[in-house]
């Protein structure tokens, strides 16, 4: 008979530019979650709560297989979200992301919405088991991206779903048939956007003696490499259970290793295997633009070795600035068309690229009230596509596509 190992894990982690934590996750065995919010004001936060929050009490009790009845959950958090962000203004476009997995006998059900993901591990070899519902990730579909070219891509966060936007979402679900050894590996792209090599993330799995090792692996690696987003980890391993034991014991507590400290209440909660929330309150909004680095490093240990950083920035900033000056004023007389991090159609003005450390060479100039996945492929293709115009070029595109829309013809010039 097969279960889930006592030794799973369930962490989160602020990373190292962001100034809150929009993830959550629900770790209570035989039901695994994770959730990535978006959304100012602490909406995405909010936002990815509600979505875990609806697997407290298990599944419902309803007639179908446990991969309707979990996918039905992930409906009703829509459902919640979409509620409260039409209700509230503070919360009005707020959205989430949600991958759950349950585990009943030999089969683990799954339902995805958006861009954080499930992986195995079987017999060493990891193996990706949802899709993206991101716009590189169809642009890749359509073989109009190298997957080279998707992970470069300046606009690789955006999703084209989520719960909240909508009254209803399609959600992806299947069940997968499991072995005993299998390893799955639930993560938030703060994972996958830093940690981009797949067989990478399976090394550092596999490489450590525990899961909980493992976990704490992987958030380490994707801190290391930049920890650009809040990075959320859940790993549970399929063992065979004895005879007389429960196939699959429920959870009456489980790991909780995150970033901050987490107040009374939510110890308190956390004891009693409610959902998992992140304890951090945050403001970021999840999407484009990205922060530049907060620069909230410990303010110990200054000194010496501070006054030399310091020469050493202002001799390279004598050499640099005049340039990135330049730089940036030419990227101001130019505009593009792209899509805001709610996937609206956006004008922007500047230039589609980031500087290293997070900075943009870009601004809002004005957002439209199309979302992307309204339009037909081609007109997706033009907005995608991140051409360089003069104002009046790019505020007409914008335009041509918002009155196509008011005609009802889906979109574009
Ligand atoms: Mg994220």
């Amino acid at each position: 008979m097969l279960g889930i190992g006592k030794d799973f894990y369930a962490g989160t982690d602020q990373g190292r530019q962001r100034r809150g934590n929009e993830d959550s996750h629900f770790a209570r065995r035989p039901l695994f979650a994770i959730a990535d919010g978006m959304g100012g004001a602490q909406a995405g936060e909010i936002a990815s709560r509600i979505a875990v929050s609806v697997f407290e009490h298990g599944l419902p009790d309803l007639p179908g297989s446990c991969e309707e009845r979990l996918a039905s959950l992930v409906q009703d958090a829509n459902a919640r979200i979409h509620e409260l962000s039409r209700t509230d203004e503070e919360r009005a476009g707020m959205g989430t992301t949600l991958t759950a997995a349950y585990l009943h006998e030999d089969e683990l059900a799954v339902a995805h919405v958006g861009d954080s993901r499930l992986y195995t591990l079987r017999n060493g070899v990891i193996e990706r088991l949802t899709r993206d519902h991101s716009l590189v990730e169809e642009l890749v579909q359509e073989g109009r991206l190298t997957p080279e070219e998707a992970e470069e891509h300046p606009q690789r966060s955006i999703i084209t779903r989520a719960l909240g936007p909508e009254p209803h979402v399609l959600v992806d679900h299947f069940t997968r048939r499991v072995q005993a050894g299998d390893i799955y590996l639930i993560c938030s792209d703060g994972l996958t956007s830093m940690v981009k090599d797949e067989q990478k993330l399976g090394e550092l799995v596999m490489g450590s003696a525990t899961l909980r090792e493992a976990g704490q692996t992987l958030i380490d690696a994707a801190n290391a490499a930049g920890g650009r987003d809040n990075i959320t980890v859940v790993l549970f391993r399929i063992v065979e259970v004895a005879h007389g034991e429960p196939a699959v014991p429920v959870d009456t507590d489980h790991t909780m290793i995150g970033s901050g400290a987490p107040t009374v209440q939510q110890v308190r909660a956390a004891s009693v295997a409610t959902a998992v929330q992140n304890p951090s309150a945050t403001e970021a909004a999840r999407r484009l633009p990205r922060l530049p680095a907060t620069g909230e490093a410990p303010k110990r240990r200054r000194g010496r070795k501070t006054r030399r950083v310091l020469r050493g920035l202002v001799v390279g900033a004598l050499v640099v600035l005049p340039i990135l000056g330049g730089a940036w004023i030419a990227s101001q007389s130019v505009y593009f068309v792209g899509t805001d991090d709610q996937g609206f159609v956006t004008l922007y003005r500047g230039m589609p690229y980031e500087l290293p450390g997070g900075a943009s060479l870009y601004s809002v100039n004005y957002t439209s009230g199309v979302p992307i996945g309204s339009l037909t492929p081609k007109v997706k293709g033009t907005v995608t596509a991140h051409k360089l115009r003069s104002r009046d070029d790019g505020s007409d595109l914008v335009k041509q596509i918002e009155q196509a829309k008011l005609a009802g013809q889906g979109g574009g010039p």
